[in-house]
């Protein structure tokens, strides 16, 4: 069966990020299951894997916009210390759901400094070029449910 809308496909992929560094992997032997052309992956991925069939395996380049996005510097904010409940146990790098002007968003804290905290809303792979290596492990019809509900059922 190819991979189409309302498939269910299962991959082993492998991440990489530009400079080669591994980023993501599926588990051994647990592939990543997901329902097919309904946006559940990210846009470059589901394109490239439009067609394909159980076996076939592919390299697949991401570019930001096809992917999670450039990095939006409009994210990026300096807030009070304060607005922590533990100030003193922040990190760079600690991650929280903060509600903004465009509802829920999880930030991640890039710097810490007596002025304040630096916060930013982009995705941690927002800006960046994805390399992913992808073999299908599986492809089948999904069902009703599954059509229904927007995702896969165990
Ligand atoms: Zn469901």
């Amino acid at each position: 069966m190819q991979i189409s809308t309302n498939t269910v496909v299962s991959i082993d992929y492998v991440l990489t990020n530009a400079e080669g560094d591994e980023i993501d992997r599926s588990q051994a032997g647990e592939p990543l299951a997901y329902l097919h052309g309904v946006g559940n992956l990210i846009p470059g991925l589901e394109q490239a894997l439009e067609g394909h069939t159980t076996g076939d395996s592919l390299q697949v380049e991401v570019a930001p916009a096809e992917g999670y996005g450039e990095h939006d510097h409009e994210l990026v904010q300096v807030v009070s210390r304060d607005l922590f409940q533990e100030p003193d146990r922040l990190e760079p790098g600690m991650r929280f759901e903060a509600s903004g002007d465009q509802g829920q968003m999880v930030v991640t804290v890039t710097e810490v400094s007596d002025n304040g905290v630096t916060i930013d809303g982009n995705h941690p792979l927002a800006g960046q070029t994805l390399h992913f290596d992808v073999t299908v492990a599986a492809v089948r019809a999904a069902t009703d449910e599954e059509v229904a509900h927007g995702h896969v059922h165990a």
